[in-house]
């Protein structure tokens, strides 16, 4: 028989299962894929267990358990002191990948434009692409990778139906600012463009910034759907725990696809967050201080090094230009460093459209110290 072609003709296996698997079976020290080396807090971790010997093991409700989605309002006014319905505005959904792609799925019809800001999280352009949308790509330029929000204005057209927005961004390190947010409150003025925000991880972020959510912002929230994940807050990347934060329209949208994507999501896990979340409620707030450690330890280790970067703003990754030492592209680089030296990592062009002259690669600081001092002392000696 003959097969039907590919709706994803160019698409490989994601470059974060490629590194880890190479960086397995080289036995490398694995700073590519973006998780921890370490658990989140023990009370969490009991609680899972607690709620399966109790019986919370069928299936929850297909929006998320109430009592999650209450503690998550709470967290949203205590944060960014907005006021949003458990009810109508908060979907649970299984990590943020799925709660991307049902969002974009639930309003990108065939030929719509998507505005994506590169380097872009591999998992926006797939979604766009299997609903028919075209995505519209924006170069941010390094080292800082800053928002041009004259570009973005020049990019809309009246296909225009939604931009995503990633802050702290994956893989620059970049945050929003607030210049960014009145730019981009002006730009969608009077017009229907709706935004996704990727906001996975919004409590990671550096040098007393606070991450600006758009929840706080009416303007944008009424036409956002805004993606956060417990996966990156709790270090538990593996329990695919997230949400969809989006006005009560979008919101129902929003779970029209949801139920049947995967319909719910994991029933202890999701009581075993909501239980921690009214544990400990200002968490969050303790998590950018524990990741600046980290982030400083790996800088100041890399500062005698060949590698130039500057210190990243937020999430857990550091972006570090190799050019001093070598003219292989960044991909060549990554499997060289990977299989050569024992440290694998990230190489950017792969989240780009167009080909980057920098040559960048992404290291993942979510380790143990002595995990960072290992791989820095590889790397110090290129
Ligand atoms: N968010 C993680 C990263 O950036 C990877 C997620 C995944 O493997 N799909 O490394």
């Amino acid at each position: 028989m003959q097969y039907p072609t590919s709706k994803l003709p160019n698409l490989g296996t994601t470059i974060f299962t490629e590194m880890s698997k190479m960086a397995s079976d080289h036995q490398a020290i694995n700073l590519s894929q973006g998780f921890p080396d370490f658990n989140g807090p023990p009370a969490l971790l009991e609680g899972v267990g607690h709620h399966i010997n109790k019986g919370a093991n069928q299936y929850p409700p297909m929006i998320g358990i109430q009592p999650l989605r209450e503690a998550i309002a709470a967290k949203i006014t205590r944060h960014y002191g907005a006021t949003v319905s458990a009810d109508n505005e908060i979907t649970i959904t299984s990590g943020a990948t799925e709660a991307i792609y049902s969002a974009i799925t639930s309003v990108v019809e065939a030929g719509d434009e998507v505005i994506v800001l590169d380097p872009a999280f591999d998992c926006y352009v797939p979604a766009i692409e299997l609903n028919g949308g075209v995505s519209v790509h924006i170069q941010l330029q390094p080292p800082l990778f800053t928002i041009d929000w004259s570009t973005i204005s020049a990019a809309i057209t009246p296909r225009t139906k939604l931009i995503i927005l990633n802050s702290p961004h994956n893989p620059t390190g970049a945050t929003y600012s607030a210049k960014d947010i009145s730019a981009l409150k002006d730009i969608v003025a009077g017009t229907d463009i709706l935004l996704l925000s990727d906001d996975v991880y919004e409590h990671i972020t550096y040098d007393n910034q606070q991450h600006h959510s758009f929840v706080s912002e009416p303007e944008l929230f009424q036409r956002s759907f805004i993606v956060s994940s417990f996966g990156k807050t709790y270090h538990a990347t593996g329990w695919k725990v997230g949400y969809c934060v989006a006005p009560a329209a979008l919101s129902a949208e929003f779970r029209k696809v949801h139920q049947f994507v995967v319909f719910t999501t994991s029933t202890p896990f999701q009581w075993a967050i909501a239980d921690y979340m009214k544990l400990d409620p200002e968490y969050g707030k303790t998590l950018g201080g524990f990741y600046q450690q980290k982030r400083d330890l790996f800088c100041e280790s890399m500062a005698s090094s060949r590698f130039t970067f500057t210190p990243s703003r937020g999430t857990y990754f550091q972006l570090m230009d190799y050019s001093a030492m070598s003219d292989m592209d960044d991909i060549e680089f990554c499997h060289w460093l990977t299989k050569e030296v024992g440290v694998a990592a990230i190489p950017i062009s792969v989240f780009c459209q167009q080909p980057l002259e920098a040559k960048l690669v992404r290291f993942c600081f979510a380790k143990n110290d002595e995990t960072l001092l290992e791989a820095s002392d590889l790397l110090r000696q290129l």
